[in-house]
Parts: structure tokens; C-alpha cells; sequence
């Protein structure tokens, strides 16, 4: 596929793809490797994460530029994203041993039983390209330290990324096999997938994606855990802080230029405060900058590709023709690149396109609601069960709201945020299966009972 720079439509420097005999000679060594990882004991297995959390410190610009270069992401934010993924290596490398401790079950008669931690195998990654390292550490930290052995299929426009996520974890001294990145197709992985050598999946993406992977994978038998799109409410109750709110939500929308799971996307506003909300979201979402996405204190870059630009603006138009208004933004800007502008939109119609379908782009829709019931029933009112945020100053209520929401996780006056010690993941079509923290590196363990009389 022929690569762009998104911030100047200029072709990317070509980057080798895989064929089948490179596929194969990967899986080969992947199976070679798991064999002699899997005996390692996880104290061992932590040393070399640590090292990859080092290695990504101490090149944080050379990663930052390729993002930034590759996917148009705001270089503040890039360097954001690796030194995160730097965290995620420290903190497997420090908790993973205790999170796959054995867990004794007593009560048996005399007997000693327990469930061990093992590891399954070979495991196929598919991510995306939206946060390019940060999705591969996510599986990669609480996975190979768990025993088992990565492959990674990334989205097709950020290979130099994929290529440039297995040299960290071979200059982090992981042995030959243990991690490996395959640029390869769709039909590809789909292959990988079906391999018997291949014991796993895990897919970051889209609802699409994510049925395609979730066939092969039940085809199969295989284990998969999905983490596929979310259109998060961002619910805004009568009592408040409605500056924090405001100031909040913006980011919460434009983070990653709009290009976020767990961005904030359907703005459920208390009618009692609709109108001051509304003001204050134009006015931030107008103050943030947009523009070169290489240059340091740009909020927003360009959209990563220019077809998801224009099905972005063809979801602002689409309800605009339903009878939505545009209250900022709303067209795409006359630059080169793909740059569409923070965007708000009220009057929004239940069933306009950006109430009903994941938007990817910095794009606001604001409803009005009469009370506290309506406010859940429309945050609900969704396939998607990503992420919620609930904003109130009493937090009795906030945190009864949170309850009520249909979403993998949920946070009252914070926006939704993946932390490495907690575990994140959806509901509904948004997916199954969780990453991170101790629920996320048991996804892929066999949870063995063992029973000694
Ligand atoms: P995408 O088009 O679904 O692609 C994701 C990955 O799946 C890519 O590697 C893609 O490869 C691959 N893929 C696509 N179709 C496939 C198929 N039929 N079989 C096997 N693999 C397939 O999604 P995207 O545009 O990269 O990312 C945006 C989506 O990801 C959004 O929906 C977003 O909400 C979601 N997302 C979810 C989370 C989460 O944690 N829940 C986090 C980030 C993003 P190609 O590039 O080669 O097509």
C-alpha cells in the first residue's frame, strides 16, 4: 500500500512486506522459541521488559518522529505515548511475578490444590494504528512476561512502526523469536490465525475487524480478546463544575486529533445547563491549536489517512442534513494534508449519523436531556459500551451513574484513560476480554488446577 505523510500527502519511504515464506519461517521460530521461553522461570522472564521500558527512554524522539510521521500524531503527544509504553514495561516487570503467583484453593479434604499461570503459546496480535506503540506494549508487557510468544500484524499504514516495536525488543535482549512483526495483509493474518501453531488472538480495531477475527478465531477454537470501537458518553448532570467539565471534555474529544476508542463522543448534557455547557465546550474546542503536527504545543495533528477524512465529514454532513446544527468547525480546512477542525454539534437527532456511528475525528455532538433517567438512558442508547464519564459534584451520585452505564469502565469528573495497573476493555459490541492489570495478563494463561492428594 502506498504511504502518505498526513500532515503533507507526501509518500513515506517504502517499508518491505512479508510473503509466505517470510510468514512461515516467523512461525517456525515463534513455536522454536515459545518452547524455551514457556521454561523460563517469570522473574527471568521480567528482566528483559524492564529493559525494553529502557530502551524506549532512551530513544523517545526517534520513536515520537516515526509516529508523528506516519500517522500525523502531535509529537507532544508521541512522546507521551512512548514514555507510556515505558511505563507498562515497569510495571509488568515489577507485578507481573505476583500476578501469576499460584492461587491456592483450600478445603479439599487434605488435599493441595491450586491454579497455576501458564503460558498458551504463540499469540497474534492485530493493532491498529491510531496509538502504534502504545497498543503493542499493552499486549506485548503482560504477555511475553507471561511466557507466551508475539506475533504483530499492525495496520497497514504504520509499518515503520511495526518494524521499529520488534527492534526494541531485540535491542532489549528478548531471544530470537519471542517477539516478531509481520507485515503482512488482512488475508494474511487471517492464515496466521488459522495456523496450529497459532494458540491465541487479540485484536485492537474496529467492529468490522473484529467479527472478521472473532470468525477465524471460533472456526478455530482459539482464544480471542477483542477491543474494538466505542462511542463514550461524556454525561454532564446539573451540579457540575462545568468549567472542568467543559475544559475536560474538549481534550476528552480531541484527543489523538479525534482518533481515540475511549474519546469522549456524545456530550449528554442536564438541560438546566445545557446552554453554558455548550458555550464554554465551543470555546475550548476553539482555543485548541490545530496544525503541524511535528511542531511542539499542537494540539491537533491531521487525520491519519485521507479517506478517514472524508468519512468523517461525510458523518458531520450526514446530520447536518438530519437536522443537526454546527455550532464550530464542521468543515474540512482548505490546507494541504487531511485536516478537519474541533467540531460541536447540537440539535442532534437520535438517529443522525454521529449519534448512532463511532466518529474518529474531533467531532462534538451535544444532546439535551430533561433528568438523571433520561441522561442514562440515552448514554445507553448505543451497540458500543467502551467507556463513560459522569460529571457532578456529589459524588454519591456520580458514582450510582457510573454503575448505570453499559461500558467496560467508567469515571466520574475524569475523562476515560487506560492505566497500566487497571483493567480496560468493553461490553457490548465494543468486545470482550480485558487488558491490563492482573486481569488482563491472565487473558492469555491456561488457569491450570492442580490437585495433590
Ligand atoms: P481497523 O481498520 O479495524 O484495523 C485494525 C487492525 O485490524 C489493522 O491491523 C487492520 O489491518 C486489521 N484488519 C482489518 N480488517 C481485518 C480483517 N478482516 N481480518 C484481520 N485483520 C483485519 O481499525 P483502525 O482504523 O486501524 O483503528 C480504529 C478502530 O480501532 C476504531 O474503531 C477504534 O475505536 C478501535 N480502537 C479500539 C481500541 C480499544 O482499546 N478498544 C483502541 C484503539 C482503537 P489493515 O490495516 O491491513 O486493514
Amino acid at each position: 500500500m502506498a504511504r502518505v505523510n498526513p500532515a503533507t500527502g507526501e509518500p513515506l519511504e517504502p517499508v518491505a512486506t512479508d510473503d509466505g515464506d517470510d510468514v512461515e519461517a516467523a512461525l517456525a521460530t515463534a513455536t522454536e522459541a515459545f518452547d524455551s521461553w514457556r521454561e523460563r522461570p517469570v522473574e527471568e522472564r521480567a528482566e528483559p521488559i524492564e529493559r525494553a521500558g529502557e530502551v524506549l527512554r532512551e530513544n523517545v524522539d526517534e520513536y515520537a518522529e516515526l509516529m508523528t510521521r506516519e500517522m500525523g500524531k502531535p509529537i507532544d503527544s508521541a512522546r507521551s505515548e512512548v514514555e507510556k509504553c515505558a511505563w507498562v514495561c515497569d510495571y509488568y516487570a515489577e507485578r507481573a511475578p505476583e500476578h501469576l503467583q499460584d492461587r491456592r484453593i483450600g478445603g479439599q479434604s487434605g488435599a493441595k490444590t491450586y491454579v497455576a499461570h501458564e503460558p498458551l503459546g504463540p499469540i497474534l496480535a492485530v493493532m491498529p494504528w491510531n496509538f502504534p506503540f502504545w497498543q503493542v506494549f499493552r499486549f506485548a508487557a503482560p504477555h511475553l512476561t507471561a511466557g507466551n510468544v508475539g506475533l504483530l500484524k499492525h495496520a497497514s499504514n504504520v509499518p515503520g512502526c511495526s518494524r521499529a516495536i520488534a527492534e526494541v525488543f531485540e535491542r532489549a535482549g528478548y531471544p530470537a523469536g519471542v517477539f516478531q512483526s509481520l507485515v503482512v495483509d488482512s488475508d494474511a493474518a487471517n492464515e496466521v490465525i488459522a495456523d496450529d501453531r497459532v494458540a491465541a488472538v487479540t485484536l485492537t480495531g474496529s467492529e468490522r475487524a473484529g467479527r472478521a477475527v472473532a470468525e477465524t478465531a471460533g472456526r478455530e477454537l482459539k482464544k480471542s480478546v477483542l477491543e474494538l470501537g466505542g462511542s463514550d458518553p461524556f454525561v454532564v448532570l446539573d451540579d457540575a463544575d462545568l468549567a472542568a467539565a467543559a475544559e475536560t471534555g474538549a481534550r476528552a474529544r480531541c484527543i489523538n486529533s479525534g482518533q481515540s476508542c475511549i474519546a469522549a463522543k456524545r456530550f449528554v448534557v442536564h438541560a438546566g445547563v445545557a446552554d453554558e455547557f455548550t458555550e464554554r465546550l465551543v470555546a475550548e474546542m476553539d482555543s485548541l491549536t490545530v496544525g503541524d503536527p511535528t511542531e511542539e504545543g499542537t494540539d491537533l495533528g491531521p487525520q491519519a489517512r485521507e479517506d478517514l477524512l472524508e468519512d468523517l465529514h461525510d458523518q458531520v454532513e450526514r446530520s447536518v442534513d438530519a437536522g443537526a446544527t454546527v455550532e464550530c468547525g464542521g468543515e474540512v480546512l482548505d490546507r494541504e494534508g487531511y485536516y478537519y477542525p474541533p467540531t460541536v454539534l447540537t440539535d442532534v437527532p437520535r438517529d443522525a449519523a454521529v449519534a448512532t456511528e463511532e466518529v474518529f475525528g474531533p467531532v462534538a455532538a451535544v444532546f439535551e436531556v430533561a433528568d438523571e433517567e433520561s441522561a442514562v438512558e440515552l448514554a445507553n442508547d448505543t451497540n458500543l459500551g467502551l467507556g463513560a464519564s459522569v460529571w457532578t459534584e456529589d459524588l454519591d451520585r456520580g458514582e450510582r451513574l457510573a454503575r448505570e452505564l453499559d461500558a467496560g469502565c467508567t469515571f466520574v469528573n475524569e475523562l476515560v484513560k487506560s492505566d497500566p495497573r487497571l483493567p480496560f476493555g468493553g461490553v457490548k459490541d465494543s468486545g470482550y476480554g480485558r487488558e491490563l492489570g492482573r486481569d488482563g495478563i491472565r487473558e492469555f494463561v491456561n488457569r491450570k488446577t492442580v490437585w495433590v492428594q
